[in-house]
């Protein structure tokens, strides 16, 4: 089998590990950390490994006081992944952070932090660990050999897909509310609610936003678990699930808002989106590639999406809107993979930041952008075709004039469009949609 080890390689490689503590107290007469994974059997790699080893160091080093690694080497090798860390602090201090480091989690069991003092002596944890396939205290079903290579090995996978796949609903939940929190902050938006005022909205201000984001990071973690746990039926069920979903969901939003629409439009799409990214997940790889998740996000919207524009008869303002000018909002760019992020809003949004832009800057000139691309359901909404049209029109004049507009260029047209009481709602959904996209691929552990 693949990467299968042998005795020669583990007492090679211990044998290496030893001379590195040797020349490492020698260099810098310091207690050391070794950070290695505890895996049963003849193969110690794999991708999973690899992200729980990654998590393992990241939590050690976060855990630890700052400043106080003084070198750090990785190891990658078919005999396992390895750290090794020297550190400043007191011996028995970094034994009691890596201790409660491996107790912390249900993957902590799976970590193997020890720690060595200045003369080199391995400190001792004052307690054996508990067997991990059934718990019995002490060292007892291991010196038995109790528990087959098998047995220990599947235990170890379900061990890291549970965890792994609560970790991920976490993250999902916390980058989704992120991306709201971080929407209504960017700041000049013309006519919307940001940081400098409610823009055309006499109805809502920051506060309004920033409740509603937290109150429904529950719903995207709740749409992640969805599509997760019917990710093998067809897509139909996670729909109808992620529907009810969202229809809880908006009640919470008006209860949290005291009845204002803050984040309707993200409620559907974002919601479609952690329901796709759940259907993709995998343990060893958390986000699925983003063209594959607007995929699969376009394939669970489409049939309700088609159907709904079929049956329009102009009893909502989206239908007339759909039947007059052939507008379709955000359930079009769900329905056709996100057409205005693919091609639009995150090439604009990643240039942007590779050229030097903060993220504020790179946010505004991204919603600027949509503004002048994208037709908003919202600016029809509130000013009509030609409202819509001025807005479009302005956007295109300032990028025209000026590739990066400048602040007193932008907060002028903040002004324009609150005299007009005009508010591009559509394109700031897609302006979270952006940061929460750009995130996932930031490469989250
Ligand atoms: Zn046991």
């Amino acid at each position: 089998m693949k990467n299968e080890i042998t005795l020669e390689d583990v007492l090679a490689c211990r044998e290496r590990r030893a001379k590195l503590q040797i020349k490492l107290l020698q260099t810098y007469h310091s207690p050391l950390v070794s950070f290695t994974m505890n895996i049963a059997g003849p193969v110690k790699t794999s991708p999973l490994i690899k992200r729980a080893f990654d998590l393992g160091a990241q939590m050690l080093e976060k855990a630890l006081p700052s400043g106080s690694v003084l070198y750090k080497e990785i190891t990658e090798a078919d005999t396992g992944y390895e750290a090794m860390y020297a550190v400043t602090e007191n011996a028995g201090q970094v034994k009691e952070i890596c201790l409660s480091i491996e107790a912390s989690s249900s993957i902590g069991r799976l970590f193997d932090l020890d720690v060595i003092d200045q003369g080199g002596t391995k400190l001792d944890r004052s307690s054996a660990r508990g067997c991990i396939v059934c718990g019995a205290h002490g060292r007892a079903c291991a010196a038995a050999r109790l528990h087959s290579v098998k047995q220990l090995q599947a235990k170890t996978t379900e061990i890291l897909n549970e965890f792994f796949l609560d970790f991920d609903k976490e993250q999902v939940g916390r980058l989704a509310s992120m991306c709201l929190v971080d929407e209504v902050n960017t700041t000049p938006k013309p006519g919307l609610v940001d940081q400098n005022n409610s823009g055309s909205h006499a109805d809502m201000d920051l506060e309004s936003f920033l409740k509603s984001a937290a109150a429904l990071k529950p719903y995207f973690k709740d749409c992640f678990s969805i599509g997760n746990k019917t990710a093998a039926e067809s897509r139909s069920v996670t729909f109808a699930q992620l529907k009810a979903a969202g229809i809880l969901a908006e009640e919470t939003m008006y209860r949290t808002t005291g009845g204002v629409n803050t984040h309707k439009g993200v409620i559907y799409s974002l919601g479609i989106l952690c329901g796709a990214i759940g259907r993709l997940w995998m343990p060893e790889r958390p986000f699925a590639a983003t063209e594959q998740l607007f995929k699969e996000a376009s394939l669970l919207a489409q049939d309700a999406a088609r159907a709904d524009f079929a049956h329009a008869d102009g009893k909502t303002a989206g239908e007339r809107l759909y039947l007059k000018y052939n507008i379709t909002g955000i359930r079009g760019q769900v329905c056709d993979g996100f057409p205005a992020l693919r091609e639009l809003a995150l090439p604009v949004f990643q240039n942007a930041l590779e050229e030097g832009l903060d993220q504020n800057e790179a946010g505004v000139l991204t919603l600027l952008h949509l503004i002048a691309q994208v037709e908003d359901t919202n600016l029809y909404h509130r000013g009509g075709e030609s409202g819509a049209a001025f807005a479009k029109d302005y956007a295109r004049r300032l990028l025209w004039q000026n590739r990066l507009p400048k602040e007193e260029e932008l907060l002028s047209m903040d002004r324009e469009f609150i005299k007009r009481s005009l508010s591009p709602g559509g394109c700031a959904d897609l302006l979270a949609l952006t940061y929460f996209v750009s995130s996932l691929s930031k490469g989250m552990v």
